[in-house]
């Protein structure tokens, strides 16, 4: 008989092959896309002397390097803003494996690892609306592949893809809040069909307020229809310096820490940029519809359990 299941761990034990051949048509799919797009592939950073501060709080992954302090990577944030200031590329894109220590009473969302992968993405001088218009045709393009190549696959899983309809929704986090309460998100997800919008959330300091309206964010969640949630999160970017400082002090969190980062905006060598990363497992799920996250991947680290190879 057909070896059907991969060796995973004792949490997980086995994981089903077909998922895991979804997960290599979609990779491919994005590879693809991105290259027609001519977007340029950076290999990840994994070790770094500042990552992203999060708005939420995890512990932090630090190791002493002979003395110096680095962190294991929670985004490529800041390099993305780096690299793409640096020289005229349209935009660039990471495999970035990004390592989280969220609380363990993430354990049953069902959507979160303590590492996990992100396709991390960064247009260079564009608006929201480029990269949300660029990020939907890389779903369709994902989800086409996956409905073409994985028709054996999805049947074994019994599940059914529906091309999503273009332009995506989009709806405000004020407008949605204002209907659903603070479960808006999760609300909207379960009534929605297709992958949409949410803009608007106020968040880490990079993502970019609305000169027009302050306390408002030029920033963008894509959120999975059926319950599945987020997707990806991202946003244009802040890039000078005043502003920067400032929005680091109103989070009360610590210039000296982002000095380098912080003076490169002082030199005027940070641009307008459009990006975000999307949630490689977080896909897999949604397109394979398995209810936790944790039967995605082999070796797989759900929140707050006690990890064996
Ligand atoms: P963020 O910018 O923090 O929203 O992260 C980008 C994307 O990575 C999210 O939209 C998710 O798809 C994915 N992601 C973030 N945190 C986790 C996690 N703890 N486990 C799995 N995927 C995650
Ligand atoms: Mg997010």
């Amino acid at each position: 008989m057909q070896q059907t299941l991969i060796y995973s761990s004792p949490q997980n034990e086995f994981t089903d092959l077909s998922i895991l051949q979804i997960q290599t048509e979609a990779l491919k799919a994005i590879h693809d896309y991105l290259y027609e797009q001519k977007l340029i592939q950076l290999m990840p950073v994994m070790l770094s002397p500042i990552t992203d501060p999060l708005n939420h709080e995890t512990s932090d992954a630090r190791i002493n390097y002979f003395g110096q302090e680095l962190q294991l990577t929670k985004s490529m944030i800041f390099h993305k803003q780096l690299a793409i200031a640096s020289c005229t590329t349209k935009g660039i894109y990471i495999m970035s494996p990004n390592v989280r220590l969220e609380k363990p009473l993430k354990r049953d969302s069902g959507r979160h690892l303590i590492e996990f992968s992100q396709v991390d993405i960064e247009l260079r001088e564009v608006k929201a609306l480029k990269f949300m218009e660029l990020l939907e045709g890389l779903i369709i393009s994902i989800i086409v592949r996956v409905k073409e190549k994985c028709t054996k696959e999805l049947k074994s899983l019994g599940v059914s893809l529906r091309i999503p309809k273009r332009p995506f929704k989009i709806f405000s986090s004020e407008e949605l809040k204002k209907k659903y309460g603070e479960d808006f998100e999760k609300e909207t997800s379960l009534k929605e069909i297709d992958p949409f919008w949410i803009t608007d959330y106020q968040r880490e300091f990079y993502d970019k307020e609305d000169p027009k309206r302050p306390g408002h964010y030029l920033n963008y969640d894509l959120i999975y229809p059926e319950g599945f949630g987020e997707a990806l999160s991202g946003g244009e970017r802040d890039f000078k310096y005043e502003i920067l400082l400032r929005k680091i002090k109103e989070r009360y969190q610590n210039p000296d820490v982002f000095k380098f980062y912080l003076d490169k905006a002082k030199e005027g060598k940070l641009v307008a940029s459009a990006g975000g990363g999307l949630g490689i497992e977080r896909l897999v799920r949604f397109l394979t519809k398995i209810p936790h996250i944790r039967d995605v991947s082999p070796f797989s680290k759900v929140p707050g359990e006690y990890y064996q190879i």
